[in-house]
């Protein structure tokens, strides 16, 4: 098996290699000199999401972008993806997945997705600016999930938890802290809550990657 290497570049923003292929998730203020990509996913048009600085810095000529609806009203060259869609990639799945607010008005129903991206094997879930919803229980096979803890505009550390539970993914990667909201202390407690309550190992992914 070819592995799947993660790495956290802060915030909800994701590289994640496998075999020759390099795919970004919501690539947000990266360094200059940055790794070009071979495909650019984006779950929200928010500008913490699409930066169309960092995906300037990423996109070569045959980069493929791939989004939501309002992603595509920023982004010319972008794909739509809306929940439900199922495109391929090289061989690689990529799922779309509902991701939303309940109770607050930043993220409404329908504006943003979530991916499962498959590949090898395995399955890695990025859950967008999303609280803990109903559709996280239809979620399989899950092996690496990527999970908001900072609360405000997404799931806070305990409703993560929450989520974990509801997932039951192999590894959790808390993200959405450390620049815009939330901080290193609810990455550990999410870390602390989630591994005394369920079987999921958390990786806090600062300054190294995981390898699955
Ligand atoms: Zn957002
Ligand atoms: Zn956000």
């Amino acid at each position: 098996m070819i592995p799947l290497k993660i790495e956290w570049l802060g915030h909800a923003s994701f590289l994640i290699e496998v075999s020759d292929k390099r795919i970004y998730i919501d690539p947000y203020a990266l360094s200059q000199g940055s790794e070009p990509a071979d495909l650019i996913l984006i779950t929200h048009d928010h500008y913490d999401h699409c930066d169309v600085n960092a995906i300037n810095e990423i996109k070569k000529l045959r980069t493929h972008i791939l989004g939501s609806e309002g992603v595509a009203k920023k982004i010319s060259e972008a794909g739509i993806l809306r929940p439900g869609d199922v495109t391929d990639f090289n061989g690689i799945k990529i799922k779309a997945v509902p991701s939303y607010n309940i109770g607050k008005h930043f993220h409404p129903r329908g504006s943003g997705t979530g991916f499962v991206i498959e590949a090898e094997g395995k399955r890695v879930y990025h859950a967008g600016d999303t609280d803990l919803i109903p559709e996280m229980k239809e979620l399989e096979g899950i092996t690496v999930a990527l999970l908001p803890v900072g609360g405000t505009y997404t799931m806070n550390a305990d409703e993560a938890v929450e989520a974990v539970k509801v997932i039951k993914p192999k590894i959790a990667v808390p993200m959405h802290y450390g620049s815009i909201v939330g901080s290193r202390a609810d990455a550990n407690r999410f870390k602390v809550r989630a591994e005394r309550e369920t079987e999921t190992r958390i990786e806090i992914l600062e300054n190294r990657s995981l390898e699955i």
